[in-house]
């Protein structure tokens, strides 16, 4: 069988692009080494880590009632009913995706791929398959610390974290990133005494540092444990659990101990037997595939995308690209859409655009309008005053450059500012537009009037 795209990795980035290859009238053939679909986001990333969170929301919530006229008796949180929960939520969407795949009459083909060179791969059990484009989506896996290799038991991943029998008395997280900050909120909001240890000086060392700030603000008042600017340079199983060692901001030695830990420091490139050195595909210095800015590798139809080529490692990064290639391929002309960076902690975090510090490296001359949660009806309706909605604009033309979110509900709120930046707007276009009432968008209203003229309504 000979197909116009293989695509190698069924997460969302492969099985997105098979999607709408397919739909764009190519034979597709999508090719995953485990039994079932969705890569490391539905299996093992975004979508059960997102389970777990919302249970342990739930219960948060439920614990927190009384502030809100809610009595609520013998209040339980059953770790292992929401593990349950998380899986079946997990297995649902294999469901749906087996369905679109049918639907769009691609080929599912389960087996490890080796790439031979142009138009050709080898597939465990399947043997060697032709196409016209290669379509490289393998993904990332979690990175280790030379000195604490994970042993799924005490010394965890992400992977074994979403997945724990039982819930620990304490964890240390390792990293202050994103995955770590989100799964270490999971543990802390079900009881887990949860301290983060992170190297540098803050948290989203990425993004405006000004969410950072807020974010750390926000979590010690939830009495989440930081020990922020700590090397760590040991970390040793013990009797009971793990124990971490290194220096303090100050040099002097630290010592922790805890039940479990989970190493929460990045994620690297998984291209393990797929081939790459032998066929010739050049990789940059960390393993990261090397393509051109049509996702193209060294190698003529061989293209790349997603997690494996690095830049964010984002669900909708990945989605995007794919989508993006394919189109390219089928001759449309597709747009490059901003990317926003998102934060499911509580509160979430959310940005698109540029940060003030990146503003200030480039030497741009901007204005900044900010509006907080804590003057928005509804956040003081839902008990959620934390946060603020913060927007750059170009000083002289007022057009947006970067708008920067933290507060309940803001991964959906990006959106609109994703669009509005995505089609040039003016921080004064973005404030005439009428937002329902109350809402947590009236934030991004605020804040757009605030960066227009200074005159925002409630602040
Ligand atoms: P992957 O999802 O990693 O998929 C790659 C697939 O390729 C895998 O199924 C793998 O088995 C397969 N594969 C690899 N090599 C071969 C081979 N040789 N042959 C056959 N198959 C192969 N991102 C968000 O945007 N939002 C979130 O909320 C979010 N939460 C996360 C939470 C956690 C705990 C983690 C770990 C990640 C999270 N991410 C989130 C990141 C997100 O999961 C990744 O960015 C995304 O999955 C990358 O998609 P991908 O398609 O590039 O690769």
């Amino acid at each position: 069988m000979s197909y116009d795209l293989l695509i190698v990795g069924s997460g969302p980035g492969g099985y997105v692009a098979a999607i709408r290859a397919a739909q764009l009238g190519f034979k597709v053939g999508l090719i995953e080494q485990y039994p079932v679909p969705g890569g490391t986001c539905l299996n093992v990333g975004c979508i059960p880590s997102k389970a777990l969170l919302e249970s342990s929301g739930a219960y948060e919530s439920a614990a927190k009632a009384g502030s809100m006229g809610v009595l609520v008796e013998g209040l339980q949180a059953d770790w292992p009913a929401m593990v349950a929960r998380k899986d079946q939520v997990v297995a649902q969407n294999h469901k749906g995706l087996a369905y679109l795949f049918k639907k769009n009459q691609i080929d599912w083909i389960q087996g490890k791929a080796k790439l031979l060179g142009p138009g050709q791969l080898e597939v465990s059990g399947q043997g060697i398959l032709a196409a016209k484009h290669l379509l490289l989506a393998t993904g990332s896996k979690p990175a280790s610390l030379p000195f604490a290799p994970p042993d799924g038991q005490n010394i965890l991943t992400s992977t074994e974290a979403l997945s724990l029998a039982e819930l620990p008395k304490s964890l240390l997280v390792i990293g202050g990133g994103v995955i770590g900050l989100e799964l270490g909120q999971v543990f802390h909001r079900l009881g887990t005494e949860v301290t983060v240890i992170e190297l540098t000086d803050g948290l989203l060392p990425e993004m405006d540092r000004e969410l950072g700030k807020e974010l750390l603000r926000c979590l010690k008042k939830q009495k989440l444990g930081f020990k922020l600017g700590h090397r760590l340079e040991a970390l040793k199983l013990q009797a009971g659990g793990v124990v971490a060692q290194g220096q303090d901001p100050k040099g002097n030695p630290f010592e922790l101990s805890a039940e479990k830990a989970l190493v929460a420091v990045g994620r690297k490139p998984y291209t393990s037997g797929l081939g790459l050195e032998e066929a010739g595909v050049l990789l940059d210095q960390r393993g990261f595939i090397q393509v051109d800015p049509q996702f193209q590798t060294n190698l003529p139809g061989v293209y790349a995308f997603g997690d494996v080529i690095g830049g964010a490692m984002l669900a909708h990064k990945a989605s995007e690209e794919g989508v993006w290639l394919v189109e390219q391929l089928a001759n449309q002309t597709p747009h490059r859409s901003t990317i926003p960076a998102v934060v499911y902690s509580h509160p979430e975090v959310a940005a698109v655009g540029l940060s003030e510090e990146q503003l200030k490296a480039q030497g741009i001359a901007y204005s900044v309008g900010k509006f907080n949660f804590r003057a928005l009806g509804r956040a003081m309706a839902a008990g959620a005053a934390d946060g603020f909605a913060k927007l750059l604009t170009d000083e002289a033309s007022g057009k947006l450059l970067g708008i920067h979110l933290i507060g309940e509900r803001v991964t959906d709120l990006i959106a609109t500012a994703a669009l509005a930046l995505d089609q040039g707007l003016k921080a004064e276009e973005l404030g005439r537009l009428c937002y329902a009432h109350p809402s947590f968008s009236e934030a991004l209203k605020e804040a757009a009037l605030d960066a227009w003229n200074h005159q925002s309504i409630h602040q």
